[in-house]
């Protein structure tokens, strides 16, 4: 019963209270995003991003550091210092790496307080300005809270972002190794291109034998070279998002 009223509660969070957003940049754009955030986001998939100059979004959860998330080691501090001073954006998952379905407003308000805090104690100030919904579960009174503290909300719906978006609830493709073979990474991006989209990727942990959730630096690579090849601008959320809306 309980999945079944989730299943509903995921759906009013899709359908109701959409902020439309316009999404025309002058040109496509993809962003390249890692939730939770394992230390193999960082380790293995820094050196991919530095070679091709690529800034991506890490959504980090303050209270899953130095532990462990689905059996995965997960980010250190000095992770996180590092990403930021390569010039990576630190976005919010929540601090405890919780489902919205399970949160009144005022708890996940202050699940975000709390993760701002601790990022911006570690990170000299920094202010986070983008959302990812840890499990992609969007909780329809969670809609507004996102909207009072982020630019936007990220969930984890397959498509293409453009035209009339949701801006607290943006679509995104999972860079996971359960969900890759099923997609054509050149025709979304070629797709993105055309209609002046914003194609959104998100990942978990990488390496070369990747979780279901996860991928292989190599699948990195080639959605780079993809998105390049079809000429999108590949820039960070926060910076993604300021262009296709100014
Ligand atoms: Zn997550």
């Amino acid at each position: 019963m309980s999945a079944f009223i989730d299943k509903m509660r995921r759906r009013a969070g899709r359908y109701l209270d959409v902020r439309p957003v316009d999404i025309r940049p002058s040109r496509g754009i993809m962003s390249l995003s890692f939730d939770d955030i394992p230390a193999s986001a960082w380790t293995e998939a820094g050196p991919t991003l530095a070679e091709h100059g690529v800034k991506a979004t890490y959504y980090v959860c303050g209270g899953l550091a130095g532990g462990r998330n689905l059996d995965l080691p997960q980010f250190e501090v000095e992770h996180l210092q590092a990403l930021h001073a390569a010039g990576h954006e630190v976005g919010c998952h929540t601090y405890e790496h919780v489902s919205t379905l399970t949160l009144s407003p005022a708890e996940l308000d202050a699940s975000l307080a709390r993760n701002a805090a601790w990022v911006a104690e570690r990170l000299d100030g920094y202010e986070i300005q983008t959302f990812a919904y840890p499990f992609g579960d969007c909780a329809l009174a969670s809609k507004p809270v996102i909207e009072r503290r982020f630019l936007c909300g990220r969930g984890v719906r397959d498509g293409v972002n453009r035209a009339r978006a949701d801006r607290n609830l943006l679509q995104a493709i999972g860079l996971e190794s359960r969900r890759l073979p099923g997609y054509d990474l050149k025709a979304l991006v070629e797709e993105t291109a055309a209609s002046k989209g914003w194609l959104i990727a998100y990942g978990h942990d990488v390496g070369d034998a990747p979780t279901p959730y996860g991928c292989r630096p190599d699948d990195i690579d080639r959605l780079i070279r993809l998105a390049k090849a079809a000429d999108l601008d590949i820039l960070p959320v926060a910076a993604a998002w300021r262009m296709t809306t100014s």
